[in-house]
């Protein structure tokens, strides 16, 4: 019967060359092999070729994969499947995260500005500044308990009270004030709470961020988490009119003041680590109505046109399902080609779509159509058969958050993840981390810890992942040269150091 079956399907032209042979076995093991090639060829990284070194690396690597995801099976319980906060401190105590600590990361091309830094570093800061006041009783329409903003003496609300006193009179003032900077394992409801919980915490980190003369040192020292972590290039999601100070409110600092600051970051990051580069994203919220968008994108556009290879594109940002649809703004994607020949550039997009659960959210129409460069999320890619296809024939590369899908609501065990089946059927993606500080995490390492067991991942996958993040990021044809040789470098010698981590 079962060699019928296959010659019947032989026949029909569906299952590649197969004679059926006497042996029924190694008729159909041959068979299951062509199909198992196909699906291999489809890859996302079916073109990459190891070197013996990585050969030798990603044998072990595979080894070690399998070893712990025996071991989990067998205590029933696998860490990706679960929330991400039941399992940080044992991520952190594996050698497979030591590993990929140590692995060069390429791009990080999907960071949010507010929540790209270091919580811990802004309690720091905030209890040792005079200036600093924190929001300290029940949160109301107007404010949120755990709210920073810095004041002259005599213009504080009420309310607020100076983070130097509270530091010295709440007991665990500081670790207060982290519960509400950041998530964790209590943050487990459905994601419209979550959401709500995540736009506060916005709210709290806004006034810290957009003080002036915190900006450069808060985005330095998230620059040096993500260098520590093997990042050498940065793309940041930034809103830039927002600046403030004791004596100016916001608006005094113009746009182009916010984009001079990051240049001068990653000038003070490239003293540091030479090969760092930096790109910001002009970014505004779907909440707004589109006359306020179109308002948004000229200024974008003036902008780009005086920093043609800092400010690199244009999106729009906050909960996809609560917020307009993308087709929403149609009137203003309708405008981008006039605006294109008024100033001269290009305004590549980076549309933030596709991150929702829901049948009904179709922004990845919109998002393809409009050629995104790249699309923030992609999530529910799935959904859309034909999108699929067009996400590849135009080279659109996804932007995979799979912690913050996780946390946010989106997907509970990240086996499951979509991004698993796009790799696998050739759609570009990048690994990334969205909002790091509100995560409480530091760099991509426990994402692609997270991703490296839940989509049984090996060395070729993560090389070309990595590969990814230069190739699709918003670097010029030299500057992608350049960082790729440093890349390169920098892969090579992980390779060899991890050869002698894992050496039996
Ligand atoms: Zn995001």
């Amino acid at each position: 019967m079962l060699v019928g079956v296959l010659g019947s399907c032989a026949s029909q032209g569906t299952t590649g060359t197969l004679q059926t042979r006497t042996d029924p076995q190694s008729t159909y093991l041959e068979l299951r092999d062509q199909w198992v090639t196909k699906d291999r060829d489809l890859s996302f990284d079916a073109e990459v070729v190891l070197n013996a070194k990585e050969k030798a690396l990603d044998k072990q690597l595979v080894l070690l994969r399998d070893s712990m995801i025996t071991q989990y099976r067998d205590q029933h319980f696998f860490p990706p499947a679960r929330y991400f906060f039941q399992s940080q401190e044992h991520i952190e105590q594996t050698q497979l995260f030591k590993i990929l600590r140590s692995m060069p990361k390429g791009g990080i091309l999907h960071l949010h500005g507010a929540a790209s830094g270091d919580a811990e570093w802004v309690i720091d800061q905030v209890v040792g500044d005079p200036h600093a006041y924190v929001y300290w009783t029940e949160s109301n329409r107007t404010f949120t308990k755990g709210q920073i903003r810095f004041f002259a003496e005599n213009e504080v609300p009420s309310g607020f009270q100076s983070a130097y006193y509270l530091d010295a009179q709440v007991t665990n003032f500081q670790d207060s004030l982290k519960s509400l900077l950041t998530f964790d394992a209590n943050i487990d409801r459905d994601s419209v709470d979550i959401w709500r919980e995540f736009e506060m915490v916005f709210n709290r980190l806004y006034g810290f961020v957009s003080y002036q003369p915190m900006f450069k040192k808060y985005f330095l020292r998230a620059f040096k988490n993500l260098v520590d972590d093997g990042i050498q290039h940065v793309e940041i999601r930034g809103i830039f009119n927002q600046l403030y100070d004791l004596k100016q409110s916001q608006g005094y600092y113009n746009r182009d003041s916010t984009v001079v600051y990051f240049q001068e970051v990653a000038e003070a990051m490239q003293e540091i680590e030479p090969a760092f580069t930096l790109k910001v994203i002009f970014t505004d919220l779907r909440f707004k109505n589109v006359e306020q968008i179109n308002e948004r994108l000229v200024a974008a556009f003036q902008l780009r046109q005086r920093y043609p290879n800092f400010v690199t594109g244009f999106d729009l940002v906050a909960e996809e399902d609560a917020g307009h649809s993308t087709l929403y703004f149609l009137d203003t994607w309708m405008k981008l080609d006039s605006l294109e020949n008024v100033y001269g550039v290009e305004m590549p997009l980076y549309l933030h779509n596709g991150e929702s659960d829901w049948v009904g959210v179709e922004n990845m129409y919109d998002a393809v159509l409009l050629n995104s460069k790249r699309i923030g999320h992609g999530f529910n890619l799935f959904r859309f058969p034909h999108l699929i296809e067009e996400v590849k024939a135009r080279n659109i590369c996804l932007e995979i958050n799979p912690i913050s899908n996780q946390i946010l609501g989106f997907i509970r065990d990240l086996r499951l993840h979509p991004a698993s089946t796009y790799l696998r059927r050739g759609v570009p993606c990048v690994i990334s981390s969205d909002d790091p500080l509100i995560f409480n995490y530091k760099g991509l390492s426990y994402d692609f810890w997270e991703v490296f067991l839940a989509w049984e991942l090996d060395l070729t996958a993560l090389k070309k992942l990595t590969l990814n993040s230069l190739m699709y990021s918003a670097l010029n044809e030299d500057e992608k040269k350049k960082a790729l040789v440093y890349f390169n470098d920098n892969w090579q010698k992980f390779v060899d150091q991890a050869l002698v981590e894992l050496s039996p």
